[in-house]
C-alpha cells in the first residue's frame, strides 16, 4: 500500500482573506518534498478540491485568478506527494492528496506526511464500518480510521489515532464546518510547524519553515510530538495528547530532505550541514592531506563542502553544477530513471581535474547509483584519485517511516562495507561521518532522533519486528517493500 513522504501547508484566515494565496506559495516553497502530485482543498460552504500530477505549476495572471476563484474560502490545506510504496508514476492521480473521507454525517479533508506501518491491521478493523474493503493506500486507510471515530469528538478521535496508528505521521485536516486541525505522531518523526501573520489574523501550518517565509508569515513553533492543534472559527486549541519518554525526529531530514534555509528543531539546516563538513575534516585529516581539491554534489552537499573547506583550508571548486530546470530528485525515482536523471542533471566543467586528487562531498549513499554516475564522470574528466566523504552515516537498514528505501537488498550499505562500497561506485575510498558526530551537529540528543536506518534500532515495535523478520526471511529476488509484506508482521 502506498505510503507518503511529502510536504504540507495549511492556512486559516480570520480576516476573510483567500487561503489559496497562502497555500499556493506554501507548496511552491516545498515542492522539493514531492514531485509526483500536488493538491489543494479549501472550504467555502462545502469542500473545493483540485489535484493533479507532477510539480505545482507556475501560474499567474488570469490563470491564477481562475484557480483562486475556484479554490475560494478562508481556510484550506495543500499537499505535495512523493510516494514511498506502490507504483510511482505520473498516472497516479488516485493517490493525490488532500483526500476526502466521510462516515455518517462527518466529512473530512486529509493530507498526510509519513508512512504507516500497521496499515493492513487498521484496514481490517475498518472493514466492519465501511463494508467493502476498498482502501488502497495508507493515507486513505488513515483518513477513514480518523473519520470513523470522529463522532466521539475530534480530539478523542485524534488521540485514538495516536494510540493505534503506528508509524510516522504529520497530518493536516479540514472539517466541512471549516475547522482546520493538525497533529503529529507521538515520536514526532516528520516535521510540522506553526506560523502566523504579524497581526495574528492568519494562522498556518507547514512541513518546513520556508513555507512561512515565502508567505511573509513568522514561525511561532513546532506542533509538538503527540500534540493536536484545532483552529475553530474563533480560536486556537492546543492539546498534548500523548507524551512519550523519547522522541524520534528523522535524522535524514538534516542531510538530504529539508531545504537548507529551513529551521528545524532550533537550527537552520544549512548550519547543521556546514558542521557536518567541519566534522568530516577533523575526522579524516589524513585523507584531506592527500587531496588537492574539494568538490560537492550539487546542491544538498554544498553547505557541508563549505564547512570542510573552512575547517581544512583545502580549495573548494564548484566544478559540478546542476541544470536548474532538471527538477527531479534522483533518489526518489525508479532505478533506470535515476541514473539517466543524474546524468542529465549534473554537469561537470572540463579542465580543472586532470591529474587531481579530489574529495567529493555527498549527503548520503542509498543505493549507490547516483554517486557511481558522478564518480565515473569525474574519473573521465581526468581525476587521479577520488575520495567520497559522506555526511549521513552508512545506511544499513530500511526505512518504514516515509523515506523510500524500504528493502535491505536495495541498500548498498547493507550489502557492502566501506571498502566494498568504494569498489562498487568506482572510488578510491569512502568515508562516512560517524553517527556521534552527526548527532552532535544537529544539536539534538540520541533520544530525540530516529537513526534506525543506520543502527537498526527502530523507535516503534512493529517496525522492529518487521525488520528482524524481513532480515531472517530475506530472499534476494524479493523486491517488495517490507511494509508491503503483511506476512512478516502477522506471525
Ligand atoms: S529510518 Fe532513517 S530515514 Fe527513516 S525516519 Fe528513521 S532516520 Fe529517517
Amino acid at each position: 500500500m502506498p505510503g507518503e513522504k511529502c510536504g504540507l501547508f495549511g492556512a486559516k484566515c480570520f480576516n476573510n482573506r483567500c487561503a489559496f494565496d497562502f497555500l499556493y506559495w506554501g507548496l511552491i516553497a516545498q515542492n522539493h518534498r514531492g514531485h509526483e502530485s500536488y493538491g489543494f482543498l479549501t472550504c467555502d460552504k462545502g469542500f473545493r478540491r483540485h489535484v493533479n500530477v507532477g510539480l505545482v505549476p507556475q501560474i499567474s495572471g488570469r490563470r491564477y485568478s481562475r484557480w483562486r476563484n475556484f479554490l475560494r474560502g478562508s481556510v484550506g490545506i495543500a499537499h505535495v506527494r512523493y510516494g514511498t510504496s506502490g507504483e510511482r508514476g505520473l498516472s497516479k492521480l488516485d493517490y493525490a492528496q488532500p483526500l476526502i473521507s466521510s462516515h455518517g454525517n462527518e466529512k473530512i479533508g486529509f493530507a498526510f506526511n509519513g508512512n504507516i506501518v500497521n496499515t493492513y491491521d487498521l484496514n481490517n478493523r475498518l472493514a466492519d464500518k465501511f463494508g467493502e474493503n476498498e482502501a488502497f493506500c495508507d493515507a486513505l486507510v488513515f483518513s477513514k480510521y480518523l473519520v470513523s471515530n470522529i463522532g466521539s469528538g475530534l480530539i478523542s478521535a485524534i488521540e485514538d489515532c495516536m494510540k493505534n496508528v503506528e508509524g510516522a505521521f504529520s497530518v493536516l485536516g479540514l472539517r466541512n464546518n471549516g475547522e482546520l486541525f493538525a497533529f503529529r505522531d507521538p515520536l514526532g518523526i516528520r516535521p510540522l510547524s506553526m506560523g502566523e501573520s504579524e497581526d495574528g489574523m492568519i494562522k498556518a501550518f507547514s512541513s518546513e519553515t520556508v513555507g512561512f517565509n515565502i508567505n511573509g508569515l513568522r514561525f511561532i513553533g513546532d506542533v509538538k510530538p503527540g500534540e493536536a492543534v484545532v483552529i475553530t472559527k474563533d480560536d486556537v486549541k492546543r492539546e498534548r495528547l500523548v507524551k512519550s519518554e523519547r522522541t524520534a525526529f528523522c535524522a535524514f531530514e538534516y542531510a538530504y530532505f529539508a531545504r537548507p534555509d529551513s529551521f528545524l528543531n532550533g537550527k537552520y539546516v544549512y548550519s547543521v550541514r556546514e558542521e557536518f563538513g567541519r566534522n568530516l575534516g577533523k575526522r579524516f585529516k589524513d585523507i584531506v592531506e592527500k587531496a588537492d581539491l574539494i568538490l560537492s554534489m550539487p546542491e544538498t552537499a554544498e553547505d557541508a563542502a563549505y564547512g570542510l573547506h573552512e575547517e581544512t583550508g583545502l580549495k573548494w571548486e564548484r566544478i559540478l553544477r546542476r541544470h536548474r530546470y532538471v527538477t527531479r530528485r534522483a533518489f526518489i525515482l525508479e532505478p533506470d530513471e535515476r541514473v539517466s536523471t543524474v546524468d542529465k542533471k549534473i554537469n561537470i566543467m572540463d579542465g580543472g581535474l586532470n591529474g587531481k586528487r579530489v574529495i567529493i562531498v555527498d549527503d548520503s549513499i542509498v543505493r549507490g547509483d547516483t554517486t557511481r554516475t558522478v564518480v565515473s564522470k569525474i574519473r573521465k574528466a581526468g581525476a587521479e584519485k577520488i575520495y567520497v566523504f559522506v555526511t549521513f552515516p552508512r545506511i544499513t537498514h530500511p526505512c518504514f517511516y516515509g523515506i523510500d528505501m524500504a528493502t535491505f537488498n536495495e541498500l548498498i550499505g547493507f550489502r557492502f562495507d566501506e571498502e566494498g562500497i568504494a569498489k562498487q561506485i568506482g572510488a578510491d575510498g569512502v568515508f562516512y561521518q560517524p553517527l556521534e558526530d552527526y548527532i552532535r551537529a544537529t544539536g539534538m540528543s540520541v533520544n530525540e532522533l530516529c537513526t534506525a536506518c543506520i543502527t537498526g534500532e527502530y523507535p516503534t515495535e512493529t517496525a522492529q519486528k518487521m525488520a528482524e523478520a524481513a532480515k531472517s526471511s530475506m530472499k534476494i529476488e524479493d523486491q517488495r517493500r517490507i511494509y508491503e509484506r503483511p506476512e512478516l508482521f502477522r506471525k
